[in-house]
Order: C-alpha cells, then structure tokens, then sequence
C-alpha cells in the first residue's frame, strides 16, 4: 500500500490537470476566466473598518467596546470577520447557502483567508461549526458552517470537532415564562454532546443579531471553556 500510495496521488495530480484543461476555472460572480473568484469580484466585496467592537465587530468611531456590549459583555470574546453582509457578497452567500451553488464554497472559504493575509485570525485549538436545525439539513443536503469549517481547518491545520454541538428543538412555550426563565430557556437552545478543548472558534456563514452565537458561547462557558472567538464570514450592519 505504501508503495501505492505515491502513484496514486499522481495519478490524482494528473486527473486534476485534465479536468482542469477540460473545464477552466472561472470566476463565480463573473465568469471571467482563471481563479474561482477574480481579482476584481474579491475587490467589491463590501469590508468591515478596522475600528469595531472589540466583542461584536460593530463598527465604531474609534476600537472599543459597543454600548450593548459595554452594558453586558457577551459571552464570547471576538467575532473575527473581515466582511459586510451586504452586496454583492450576499449575492453569493444566498446561491450557496440556498441554491445548492457548493462550487462557492471554496472561493467564500478562501477568500475570508486572504482577507487575513493567509494567516488565521485566531488561534483556536478547535473549530465548532454550528449545526443546523436536524430537518433544514435534510432539506438542504449540507450544512454550510460544516464546509467552512472543515475547509479552514484543513488550511490551517486545527481539528474539526463536528457533532460536540446538538440544537435542541425548543419545544417549550415561552409566553407565560418569567424573563429569566425565558432567557434560561433560550440559553439552553443548544447542548455540549462531546469535550472541548479550552480555546474553540464557532464557525457559522452570517451573524445577523449575534443571538446563536451567544447561545453557543453561553453553553461552552458553563461547560469551562476559556475562550470562544467567533469566526463568520459576514456581519449583517
Ligand atoms: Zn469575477
Ligand atoms: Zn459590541
């Protein structure tokens, strides 16, 4: 097998070669021949400023803390995404989220390394991508967080740790609960199913309010994480 092993993965190399001869790489976002995403389409995509809460990323006058986060710290210690949810990005996002367009999966995952300069963010000991609803993936066949996460983790060698979160289906009425047993209620939303290392990444494609995230960073809190970086690839403003 050993011996093996070597002429396969040529013969793999080859294989890549001539699908690639075959079919060329062209730009998602405008067919222009050469990288799955060009240039230019990686130019307009909307950036966040560096200036932004140290907790939420919100955008700021100047870096610090946001009045919500200021008022109450969330539970997690950075969102880390160097994007606005806004167009044409989220053009992209919604073909691959909701038209199955998995051939974006690689230049969003790439392009968010490179937005970085190549190099991590953060330095997180394991990726945490947050799963999806047990019926919406069955409908959609995929889980997008999953990709992202696999496909970072694979670039920068951390492990992907894929079932350690659980949704729990929230079958509990919230009418009728006082506020703190509401917010216990929704704190609860997602189970820790596996040990996790002392500093983790939740992966997730969009922060619209910030809620899922800090549900999750509530949930490894209890659990004794120490540290908990968001890594999304776009922040809803
Ligand atoms: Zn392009
Ligand atoms: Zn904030």
């Amino acid at each position: 097998m050993q011996r093996i092993l070597p002429h396969l993965s040529r013969l793999h190399d080859a294989a890549g070669r001539f699908s690639h001869w075959l079919f060329p790489e062209r730009c998602r976002a405008c067919a222009a021949p050469g990288a799955p995403l060009c240039a230019g389409c990686f130019g307009d995509w909307p950036r966040l400023p560096a200036e932004r809460c140290s907790y939420c990323a919100l955008p700021l006058l100047d870096n610090g803390d946001c009045l919500v986060c200021s008022v109450e710290a969330p539970a997690y210690d950075h969102v880390h995404t160097p994007f606005i949810y806004a167009e044409p990005l989220n053009t992209a996002i919604i073909a691959w989220k909701f038209q199955q367009r998995l051939d974006w999966t690689r230049p969003l995952a790439d392009a968010w390394a490179s937005a970085w300069g190549g190099h991590p963010p953060s330095r997180p000991d394991a990726l945490l991508p947050v799963p999806l609803h047990r019926q919406r993936l069955r409908e959609r066949g995929y889980n997008q967080s999953m990709l992202l996460a696999r496909r970072w983790g694979n670039r920068w060698k951390i492990p992907v740790i894929p079932g350690a979160l659980q949704r729990r289906r929230n079958t509990g009425h919230q009418l009728g609960l006082s506020a703190a047993a509401r917010r216990d209620n929704l704190d609860a939303a997602f189970i820790l199913r596996r040990h996790v290392p002392d500093h983790v990444a939740i992966v997730d494609d969009v922060l619209t309010t910030g809620t899922t995230a800090a549900q999750i960073a509530s949930t490894l809190r209890d659990a004794g994480v120490q540290r908990i970086d968001i890594w999304v690839l776009a922040r809803v403003l």
